[in-house]
């Protein structure tokens, strides 16, 4: 069911925003439209499923906005692309963005795409992914879509936790394999490591409470 997915439209041209509208609409989709990239950076983040970017803008172009939203979020986007030079460099992003489509493009192509992008991240992930992603070559571990500002012992240990879901990990063990130079009173330096995790964590959705705390023993990550 698309009923509940939400889709903002960046683009300039109200012909295809018109266009845009109706083919999305008539699948069932919620729709907010902006016209320009320094819109679409305002309200980017208020629960949208997937953007539609267009990459030739006024001011801020398509590609300035999509590196903005990438070092925040992993919200699958779709660029449309007007000339041959765009698909060059869309190409040279190597998969910032989740697909494109060059214009003079069909409503259904667009349709299409959009439902292959949405059926891909929801069932790609884990249960443990759904909420945490992490991507291990840019060190960045996202919450919700949401990248964690981490220090690097905060991203370590999450990442530790990360690999084994449901393991308990005693405050020793979280200090051998996450510390270069072990601290004196270890117990509180990983307790504060954790509290600071858990602030992360709770600044994106105070409701959740991922981190496991096991009297005694040490912390993990609670098994979803
Ligand atoms: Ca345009």
């Amino acid at each position: 069911m698309n009923l509940s997915k939400k889709i903002l439209i960046v683009e300039d041209e109200p012909g295809i925003q018109e266009t845009l509208r109706i083919a999305l609409e008539s699948n069932g989709f919620l729709i907010q439209q902006v016209y320009s990239g320094e819109d679409c950076l305002k309200i980017w983040e208020e629960g949208f499923h997937l953007i539609i970017l267009d990459i030739g803008l006024p001011g801020i172009d398509g590609f300035d906005v999509l590196k903005t939203v990438r070092k925040k979020s992993q919200i699958p986007i779709l660029l449309l692309t007007a000339r041959d030079n765009e698909v060059d460099r869309v190409l040279g992003l190597e998969l910032e963005a989740d697909d494109y489509v060059s214009k003079p493009f069909s409503p259904r192509e667009i349709v299409a795409r959009i439902k292959t992008i949405l059926r891909r991240s929801s069932t790609t992930l884990s249960k443990e992914e759904d909420i945490f992603l992490h991507d291990e070559g840019k060190k960045i571990i996202f919450f919700q879509g949401k990248s964690l500002a981490l220090s690097p012992y905060e991203y370590k240990t999450l990442a530790l936790f990360l690999k084994r879901p449901g393991i308990i990990f005693t405050r020793e063990e979280i200090m051998d394999s996450v510390w270069t130079t072990p601290e004196d009173s270890f117990d509180r330096a990983v307790d504060t490591v954790i509290k600071n995790i858990r602030a992360r964590i709770k600044e994106i959705n105070s409701d959740l409470d991922p981190i496991e705390t096991r009297r005694g023993q040490g912390y993990g990550l609670k098994e979803i």
